[in-house]
């Protein structure tokens, strides 16, 4: 069997947090694609719907739509029990729900603070420890999380020390279970993307007007695109990756060289 066939995905089982549009969107995508059947969850169930039709159309593969807040402990439990019941497994997931505030540190609210942490940090705690119950228990998986460059630079011009704290704390979470996870057969990865030109950003009228200044900064001179960031996560999420735990993958266009 040559190296992309052993790449492939077929007969296993996964979901992606966030994964209704942007980045989530397009690894879910990329997961079907190489034979994965898939959940994708979202607070937003609309557009989690309009996306698992569409990815199933297109690829024949199963892809369900489940409604999740992954803040919430019973909502994370209810997803992965769901998951396991109607796709009959879980081999592997991506914890990639996120969201930005940017405010100065001595304007932004406690609230804004601990919403940030919650959604960003938090979150991936309930996610990736309740899907590794089951995968510990069942074989073993692959966990893959979203952090960012900014777990690694402080961005500018915008003001974001929630962000920056939060994915900064998702790559530790990420080595942290490795390392404990790294004898029973599950595997923990992050990925560090630089901007992506996403809704996240294209949606926000503070982040719209940053767009050609962080180009300038750029020595790619530009955004990348989610589709950028399939092809490592197809490659975590598969069997060609099994030396692979507790790292961090920079996909940034060299922004940071960490
Ligand atoms: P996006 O805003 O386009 O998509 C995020 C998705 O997460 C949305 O569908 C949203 O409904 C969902 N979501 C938000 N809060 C949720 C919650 N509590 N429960 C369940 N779902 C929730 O964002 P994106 O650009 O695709 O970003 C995805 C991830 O990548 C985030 O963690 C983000 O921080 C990270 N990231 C993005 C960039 C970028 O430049 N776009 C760069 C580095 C890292």
């Amino acid at each position: 069997m040559g190296i992309i066939e052993k790449m492939r995905l077929d007969g296993k089982k996964g979901f992606v947090t966030g994964g209704a549009r942007g980045i989530g969107k397009c690894t879910a995508t990329a997961f079907a694609e190489a034979g994965a059947d898939i959940a994708i969850v979202d607070l937003d169930i609309d557009e989690a719907t309009k996306t698992a039709n569409e990815i199933a159309k297109a690829t024949g593969r199963k892809v369900i739509a489940i409604k999740c807040d992954v803040t919430n402990e019973d909502d994370v439990k209810a997803m992965v029990d769901k998951v396991v019941a109607e796709l009959g497994g879980l081999n592997f997931c991506h914890a990639n729900a996120g969201i930005c505030i940017n405010a100065p540190a001595d304007e932004m609210t406690y609230a804004q603070w601990l919403k940030v942490i919650n959604v960003n940090l938090n979150s991936v705690f309930l996610t990736d420890t309740i899907a590794g119950k089951y995968m510990l228990a069942h074989g073993g998986g692959s966990i893959i999380n979203t952090a960012s460059m900014s777990a690694h630079i402080v961005n500018v011009p915008q003001p974001q020390c929630a962000y920056n704290a939060s994915k900064a704390g998702v790559i530790q979470l990420t080595k942290s279970l490795a390392v404990e996870w790294a004898k029973r057969g599950v595997r923990v990865n992050s990925i560090s993307p630089g901007y992506i030109a996403t809704d996240l950003i294209k949606a926000s009228e503070f982040l719209k007007p940053l767009i050609a200044k962080w180009e300038e900064l750029s020595p790619t001179g530009r955004l990348g695109t989610p589709e950028e960031l399939e092809s490592i996560c197809v490659y975590l999420a598969g069997d060609t990756s099994t030396f692979t735990t507790g790292a961090d993958f920079g996909l940034d266009g060299a922004f940071t060289c960490f």
